[in-house]
């Protein structure tokens, strides 16, 4: 059985019954359960509506680094994420990539959210891209022993992987490991511990091949399992296993149904 780590399904472009035959689709093909991510404190109830029918969907509160200008206070993001059915803090994180001039409030959006998990103990889902130094300067600094979380949609270098899992940290990969440029990646995939692993789709985005250019959605998640099954030498029932293993450790307050 697989899981989808990272999906926004708030997000796709469907309606409520689409959204049930898209879920279908993904549990046809043994996707069992889905973390829909909040990428704004102001579109969190809205999404919790969108969701809240499904028992295998669960969801996380937080500000995305690219979403500042519906940034939240600490305390209207601690109140939000208080509630008992937020599994996880984020997304969050540094985007210097798309934008280099919020810096200076991406990195206060972080702190807050690093803080509140570290009062709710509630793992981080971290977004990060041309920032590495900054993310693991800011997690070292001001998280606590005993928070945790994931590096979503990964795609740095081996190096700051390291550091992350040296930190207790999951490493995520979505489908840009199936894209033909996606070399590097695929290496520092290669080399990744099985142990730290988690996949996700990040849909409605990021379509894996061979997919591209369609919306991309939770069953997806299966090629990108193939895929690292077979950079890894190993069978897609093993890296299936491990992937939702560590999901269930990283998010331990999703009850997995048994059998
Ligand atoms: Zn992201
Ligand atoms: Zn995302």
């Amino acid at each position: 059985m697989f899981v989808d780590s990272h999906c926004h399904l708030d997000r796709l472009d469907k309606t409520p019954d689409q959204l049930s035959d898209i879920l279908q689709f993904a549990m046809r093909r043994k996707v069992e359960h889905f973390l829909c991510v909040c990428v704004s404190v102001n579109d969190f109830q809205a999404m919790q509506e969108a969701v809240s029918l499904y028992e295998n969907v669960s969801i996380s509160c937080g500000v995305h680094p690219l979403h500042q200008d519906e940034a939240s206070t600490y305390e209207e993001l601690l109140n939000f994420a208080s509630a008992d059915n937020v599994v996880a803090i984020g997304e969050t994180g540094l985007d210097y990539f798309y934008s280099k001039d919020t810096k200076d409030v991406q990195r206060t959006s972080f702190i807050d959210h690093i803080k509140v998990a570290n009062v709710l103990q509630k793992p981080l889902i971290i977004h990060t891209r041309d920032a590495r130094k900054d993310t693991i300067d800011l997690l070292t600094r001001y998280k606590s022993a005993s928070t945790n979380g994931v590096l979503h949609c990964f795609t740095e270098s081996l190096e700051m992987a390291q550091a992350a899992i040296k930190l207790g940290f999951y490493i995520s990969i979505s489908g840009i490991v199936t894209f033909k440029t996606a070399t590097e990646l695929q290496e520092v995939v290669r080399q990744l511990p099985l142990d730290r692993l988690l996949i996700e789709t990040d849909s409605p985005w990021l379509a894996p091949v061979p997919y591209r250019g369609k919306q991309n959605q939770p069953g997806y998640v299966v090629e990108v399992a193939e895929f690292i099954a077979d950079l890894k030498g190993i069978s897609v029932e093993q890296l299936a296993s491990a992937t939702t293993d560590n999901f269930y450790a990283l998010f331990n307050r999703i009850h997995r149904k048994c059998g």
